[in-house]
């Protein structure tokens, strides 16, 4: 049954928004935000140490700061991604400079693909997400139940 395989997860109108940027990207995430500051003051936002501390420096915006991403920043996220206290992440990664946290990045990415999260890592993506009207408004999707997966692996193997 489609119901019992998948459960029903809700984004409500405010959005709770991680914010990350590696260091060659911090900039142009700086000058996104300011770009976009009145649509982001209408959401919660948090992200990774020094890109949050960035933010509300530069903008003035409250942004809750996890660890620097190198010491388990993204991991703090995708954790709350976990427990569905963040809908949605916007990730300027680098794509030419090798990351010491590469796997948690990576874990970041299918974490945030487990759960459906919307999540954009190139400034265009960025652009296409926050002007949606999805950001305006509640929105519904499902995701795998994993209590019952959890139930039937247990009895099964
Ligand atoms: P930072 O972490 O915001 O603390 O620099 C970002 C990252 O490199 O993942």
């Amino acid at each position: 049954m489609l119901q019992d395989d998948f459960i029903t997860l809700t984004l409500q109108k405010t959005k709770n928004i991680a914010l990350i940027a590696h260091d060659n990207k911090k900039h142009e995430l700086m000058d996104w935000c300011k770009e976009h500051i009145e649509t982001l003051k209408k959401h919660t936002l948090c992200g990774t140490g020094t890109t949050a501390r960035m933010i509300t420096d530069q903008t003035g915006l409250p942004v809750k700061g996890y660890n620097s991403g190198p010491l388990g920043g993204d991991q703090q996220i995708g954790a709350k991604i976990v427990e569905g206290r963040i809908d949605m992440v916007i990730f300027f990664s680098d794509p030419l400079t090798a990351q010491p946290h590469d796997p948690d990045v990576k874990a970041l990415l299918r974490i945030a693909q487990v759960y459906d999260i919307p999540i954009a890592n190139t400034k265009a993506t960025a652009d296409f997400v926050i002007t949606s009207p999805l950001m305006e408004s509640v929105y519904e999707h499902e995701v795998i139940n994993f209590n019952k997966n959890v139930q039937e692996r247990a009895q099964s193997l």
